[in-house]
């Protein structure tokens, strides 16, 4: 079997013709294979979805309980057999639940990985290598200049500025679903043990991730008419709310902005970010390209973003290479400030194109 007839593109996204299913699919299709909550990769109205219980959980706080009409979960290295494929869901290291989904028929395993990301994350599984004959990946950040650093340098920045303007608010724009919690638990992990405020769009997503056995300690949601007294205090909101009137009636509050993209320092300052923090759950250059080695995929397919780097990258070394070029996916959890959703809608209207 070829990989093109195991698993191949159509208008829907990447569809296995004799599982009948489609990964990640744009558009509502009967069976929906699902590898992460974001909007862009987990929509409603599919016939039947199978995920990870924590992505059908998160589904179901964003759609509502009857976002499709059957789901079935598939928990992380559980595999189910689809009329002959063998269907299995690996650690992606991305969000909580998120998956990789592997696809194996007559020898031959095709791996979609979703997003991932290899740096540590407290608040899901880390990646798990799966060794495959084509390996499917995104590019988000995808040219060399993408190094994103350590993250504890990065809550340090926060920290230090906390300390030194105790009387001003921290408002730090995180994306809701991942983001948000990652940097709590990050804070956590760096001895902050105040309050950590969020903006109501975050609040029932992190309290399923508290829900679920990760620790981020004391959470509160800011209340409006309490806006005006929380100098010194650490709030999280999405990230377009930080230019809002609503960040406004904080304390001379401090901008900041969690996101991959703050590597690049014209962007935070044409975005008015005071402190910009480079935290990302994405790969970067290199563990996009420590990861194709590893699989030892022969064959690798870039779905979006920074393709053709990429695709040079792995034929410079003998590996087999196509872009997908494929539309509807670009990161709600690592969109681009222009297109971020309004701050006060709810979260399931962050989706971005
Ligand atoms: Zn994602």
């Amino acid at each position: 079997m070829r990989p093109s007839e195991l698993l191949t593109l159509t208008p829907s996204g990447l569809y296995c013709p004799q599982a009948d299913a489609h990964i990640d699919p744009v558009r509502p299709v009967r069976r929906a294979l699902i590898t992460h909550g974001h909007s862009d990769h987990a929509r409603a109205g599919h016939e039947a979805v199978l995920a990870t219980p924590e992505t059908l959980a998160i589904m179901a706080v964003r759609y509502g309980v009857d976002f499709a009409g059957y789901t079935q979960a598939v928990r992380l290295g559980e595999t189910v057999d689809l009329n002959g494929v063998k269907v299995s869901y690996h650690p992606a290291g991305h969000v909580l639940g998120s998956a990789q989904i592997a696809l194996e028929c007559e020898g031959l395993r095709i791996v979609a990985s979703g997003d991932y990301k290899r740096a540590r994350d407290p608040t899901c599984a880390p990646f798990e290598v799966v060794p495959c004959d084509v390996f499917i990946t995104e590019a988000t950040f995808g040219l060399p200049v993408f190094r994103h650093p350590d993250t504890r340098d990065e809550v340090a920045k926060l920290l230090a500025s906390v300390q030194l303007f105790p009387e001003r608010a921290h408002i730090v724009g995180a994306y809701a679903l991942g983001k948000a919690q990652r940097l709590m638990a990050l804070i956590r992990e760096a001895g902050y043990d105040q309050p950590i405020y969020v903006h109501g769009a975050m609040e029932r997503l992190t309290e399923f991730y508290q829900q679920s056995g990760v620790p981020l300690g004391e959470i509160r949601k800011v209340q409006a008419a309490e806006r005006p007294k929380l100098g010194g205090a650490i709030v999280i909101c999405p990230p377009s709310a930080t230019q809002d009137l609503w960040a406004r009636k904080f304390p001379d509050p401090v901008t900041a902005f969690a996101s991959g993209w703050m590597r690049v320092r014209a962007r935070a300052r044409q975005k008015g970010v005071e402190l910009p923090l480079v935290v990302s759950d994405h790969s970067d250059w290199d563990d996009l390209c420590r990861t194709i080695l590893d699989t030892g995929a022969g064959e690798v397919w870039v779905t979006h973003g920074q393709e053709d780097a990429l695709v040079h990258w792995c034929t410079s070394r003998g590996i087999r290479a196509k872009p997908l070029h494929m539309l509807g996916y670009g990161d709600e959890g690592e969109v681009e400030p222009d297109t971020a959703g309004p701050a006060d809608a709810p979260p399931v209207a962050e989706a971005a194109s």
